[in-house]
């Protein structure tokens, strides 16, 4: 049977998932295969892991080593955040932060820059203070404090991850309320407020009414003492309980109305136990400079019409600037364009040259693992490091092992022309 991703828009050349079941069997494995890839949960809506050759690292033992001085774990790469994160809970221990969904691994995640939301909190790139790693040749590698930043956003390109140290912190528990129908003209006039105004907060739009704001949820620290007016900032308290995507079961989501709860069972708008989001859908995402999300957003405005029949939901976030080289937050305060797309890949084509014609003035990121059109040249225009990167994946892997048609063209392979 063909090998797809999770949304199954992604058919891989590989005919087969390899499953090493020790540190050895994965070295030697890597050693003798030419052209491979390390399929982390398949979450990825882009063919980023494509390669003749796919491995899981599901059949090594799951390690989460806790340094309680240091405040760090160290943790098997192929762990899922749902497991890694009931287990530091248990052990009084958080992640700053973590995506909307605890499906994806840890290696799959931080290699794509994955984020969740806050204008405070950095991208899941930014907790990882140490790389171990298995090498084009089979040798397991250490990534020095030097080369992390270079290193961790990797998309796969520098080798095999096997285990990642995360930044910890205290344990905590969190209250989320949802809020429907806020003017977009609050959001306009007090966009940095509103996004600044809890831990984590996300904004969702249908763009059927671009003058209302579908839901807005917010994830308040318990400890921060806030509670939830009846209206905020024109905006209502839901009732009841919402999914981001109307009509979909709200027993995905995890607990609102301001129930006190575990970081990871709050964090993550779905739940650990179902099927996350709605099952059936594509993605895409723009991370802009924060400052160019409200003129973005209105340069969006005359394409309502043409979004909202493709459309199941489209979500704002804000991401802390980092300086992890390949994330899409690199260097500058971001606010996140995100839309989950009907399942209808025709569509999504041809609405995406016309979005990103939009956003163009506004400099976009596309999110490495949702689709994107942008040309691979307005890609590497938008990375200051990417040179340094390609002479890091140069280094690591001269032969090119952990390439695949998505690299070669949107980084480059470092030689000739786009040296
Ligand atoms: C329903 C849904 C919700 C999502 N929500 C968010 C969100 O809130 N925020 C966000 O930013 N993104 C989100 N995404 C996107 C998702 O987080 C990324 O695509 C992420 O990369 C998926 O992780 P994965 O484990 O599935 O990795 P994969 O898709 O399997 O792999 C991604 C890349 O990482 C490489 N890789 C994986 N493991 C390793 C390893 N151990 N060593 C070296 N390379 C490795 C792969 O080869 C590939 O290049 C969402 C996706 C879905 C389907």
């Amino acid at each position: 049977m063909a090998i797809t991703n999770w949304a199954g828009n992604v058919t891989f050349t590989a005919a087969d998932v390899l499953r090493p079941q020790s540190s050895g069997e994965l070295r030697a494995l890597v050693a003798r295969t030419p052209r491979l890839h390390v399929l982390g949960a398949g979450h990825s809506f882009t063919p980023v892991a494509d390669s003749p050759a796919l491995v899981t690292l599901d059949g090594l033992p799951a390690e989460v080593e806790i340094d309680s001085a240091r405040l760090t774990a160290r943790v098997s790469a192929g762990i899922r955040y749902a497991e890694l994160a009931r287990g530091l809970d248990a052990r009084g221990y958080a992640l700053a932060n973590l995506a909307s969904l605890p499906h994806i691994t840890v290696g799959g995640a931080v290699a794509t820059g994955t984020h969740g939301s806050g204008s405070r909190n950095g991208a899941l790139p930014t907790s990882v203070a140490g790389i171990e790693m298995v090498t084009a040749d089979g040798d397991p590698v250490t990534i020095g404090p030097d080369e992390i930043s270079g290193a961790v956003v990797s998309l796969g390109a520098l080798g095999v991850v096997t285990a990642l140290v995360l930044t910890l912190v205290p344990a905590f528990t969190v209250r989320q309320w949802v809020y429907g129908n806020m003017p977009r003209a609050q959001l306009d006039a007090r966009f940095d407020e509103i996004f600044a105004s809890a831990y984590s907060v996300s904004v969702f739009t249908t763009w059927q009414d671009p003058g209302n704001l579908d839901q807005v949820w917010v994830k308040h620290r318990a400890d921060d003492g806030w509670t939830a007016p009846d209206s905020w900032h024109g905006a209502r308290l839901a009732a009841r309980q919402r999914h981001p995507v109307r009509r979909m079961p709200v027993g995905y989501t995890t607990p609102q109305a301001g129930v006190e709860g575990r970081w990871h069972e709050r964090l993550p708008h779905f739940r650990a136990d179902v099927t996350p989001s709605a099952g059936d859908e594509l993605q895409t995402e723009y991370l802009l400079p924060r400052g160019q999300a409200i003129p973005a957003l209105a340069a969006l405005d005359g394409l309502a019409a043409h979004i909202a029949p493709a459309l199941l939901t489209c979500e704002l976030r804000t991401i802390a600037a980092d300086d992890r080289w390949l994330s899409p937050c690199y260097g500058r305060e971001s606010a996140g364009i995100h839309f989950t797309w009907r399942k209808d890949p025709a569509a999504v084509a041809a609405l995406l040259p016309d979005i990103e014609e939009r956003l163009a003035p506004f400099s976009p990121r596309p999110h490495w693992g949702k689709i994107f059109a942008l040309p691979p040249a307005r890609v590497q225009a938008s990375y200051p490091r990417l040179a340094e990167f390609r002479r890091l994946m140069n280094a690591y892997d001269p032969d090119g092992k952990f390439r695949n048609s998505f690299i070669d063209d949107l980084i480059g392979t470092g030689r000739g022309a786009n040296a």
